[in-house]
């Protein structure tokens, strides 16, 4: 699950990161009593969408030449006009595909003087098997750019989960980011802070870009992108407190509410297994034969009829689904309970696009009876290599 910036600058606050103050804005009405809140005279008006590169982000809805997505603003006045100008309005970056997103919140802040700005991220290093952090000295822009043309410059530092963030930790990421004086007292203390926020919140992903050294020499957190792993949402309702469903996929919203693993992706073969090794696997073998699945799909091992239905509801009322394919290897889910539920949520949504099915398992032969005898058009298949070669056939047809 993702947050907006000025909710993750809000978690880290409470940790004592050293982060300017902001309000966030609902609509252009509430726009001045926000501003005059802040000291000025420097302040900066930004979209909160779940997506990065918002500065050099385009509105839809206005000229080309118009102020990207993140804007400075030397008033109270100038604050006003610049969220009259970018609510409610659609910002597209790098990020958002060509679609762009909807603003519908704005975050005003006191502006920073900048003299560096520097990149950190925390994540989980599988490699390693340990939290790690990644910092360059080239904040600011795109870190792919970075990976890509000056790999030298990211320094990865993993942390031992024994001893937390070291002072020897601390050394060496401030001599990655070249930090000294005051700016390295603020990295002294930062760093553990943010390790500590990433681990008691169970974030996935915690980016900072950028961090900034301002002119006076003190480090700042300027932008934060936060992630959480979904298995963990249960011990923190106050980060479940902060989800906005309106930056998420509306099928992966309902499929959260069946409990069901389902992430939607690009291609146009929608998927339905029992296993997350075995989504894989088929997912695997769609794109071995020459296609692309629409989604991954795990209804888990004790489903129930109506929500193997759900999830087969899901995946036909994506648009891009062409062709479905349903794999299941029973062992504690049944064959029957499979069938079951296709039969039932095809009779209430209907069927218009080709669907082979593999069972095989506990009550394999009850479950492809049920199918065989309901009137559906499916096309059975003997083992997975045969399913994925007929879906994509049929979905190539
Ligand atoms: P992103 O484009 O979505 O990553 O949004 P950021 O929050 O990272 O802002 C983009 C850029 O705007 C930053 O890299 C800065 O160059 C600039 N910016 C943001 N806040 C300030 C500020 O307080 N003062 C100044 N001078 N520039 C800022
Ligand atoms: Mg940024």
């Amino acid at each position: 699950m993702n947050i907006h910036e000025y909710q993750a600058k809000q978690v880290l606050k409470a940790y004592g990161a050293p982060i300017a103050e902001g309000v966030p804005v609902f609509d252009a009405a509430g726009a001045e009593a926000a501003a005059k809140k802040l000291p000025g005279p420097l302040y900066v008006v930004k979209s909160q969408i779940h997506a990065g590169g918002r500065g050099k982000g385009k509105f839809k809805e206005l000229s080309p030449d118009a102020k990207g997505g993140v804007r400075l603003a030397k008033s109270v006045e100038e604050v006003v006009a610049n969220v009259k100008e970018m609510l409610g309005n659609t910002l597209v970056t790098k990020q958002t595909g060509p679609a762009g997103k909807q603003v519908n919140r704005l975050y005003i802040e006191g502006g920073a003087d900048i003299a560096r700005e520097l990149y950190l991220s925390i994540l989980v290093d599988r490699s390693v098997g340990r939290i790690a952090f990644v910092v360059s000295t080239e904040g600011g822009m795109d870190i792919e750019t970075v990976a890509h043309d000056t790999p030298e410059k990211i320094i990865t530092v993993a942390i031992d989960p024994e001893t937390g963030v070291t002072a020897a930790d601390v050394a060496k990421l401030n001599t990655a980011l070249k930090l000294d004086g005051d700016a390295a007292k603020d990295g002294s203390t930062l760093f553990p802070l943010l390790y500590k926020a990433f681990t008691d919140k169970d974030m996935s992903l915690l980016e900072v870009n950028p961090l900034i050294v301002m002119k006076d020499g003190r480090l700042r957190v300027l932008d934060a992108k936060m992630s959480f792993d979904g298995n963990a949402l249960f011990r923190h309702d106050d980060i479940k407190a902060l989800r906005d469903e309106t930056e998420e996929d509306a099928k992966e919203i309902e499929a959260s509410k069946w409990d069901l693993a389902y992430v939607a992706l690009d291609g146009n073969i929608g998927c339905m297994v029992n296993g997350a090794g075995l989504a894989m696997a088929t997912m695997d073998i769609i794109k071995l034969y020459g296609a692309e699945p629409a989604n991954f799909c795990d209804v888990g091992g004790g489903a129930g009829k109506e929500k193997v239905a759900a999830a087969f509801k899901i995946i036909t009322a994506d648009p891009k689904v062409e062709g479905i394919l349903v794999n299941i290897f029973g062992g504690i889910m049944k064959c029957d309970v499979i069938a079951e539920g296709v039969i039932a949520a095809v009779k209430e949504v209907g069927l218009k696009v080709p669907l082979v099915v593999r069972l095989e398992g506990t009550n394999a032969e009850l479950g492809k009876k049920i199918i065989n005898e309901s009137g559906l058009n499916v096309v059975s298949a003997d083992d997975l290599d045969d399913a994925a070669k007929k879906i994509v056939a049929a979905v190539k047809g």
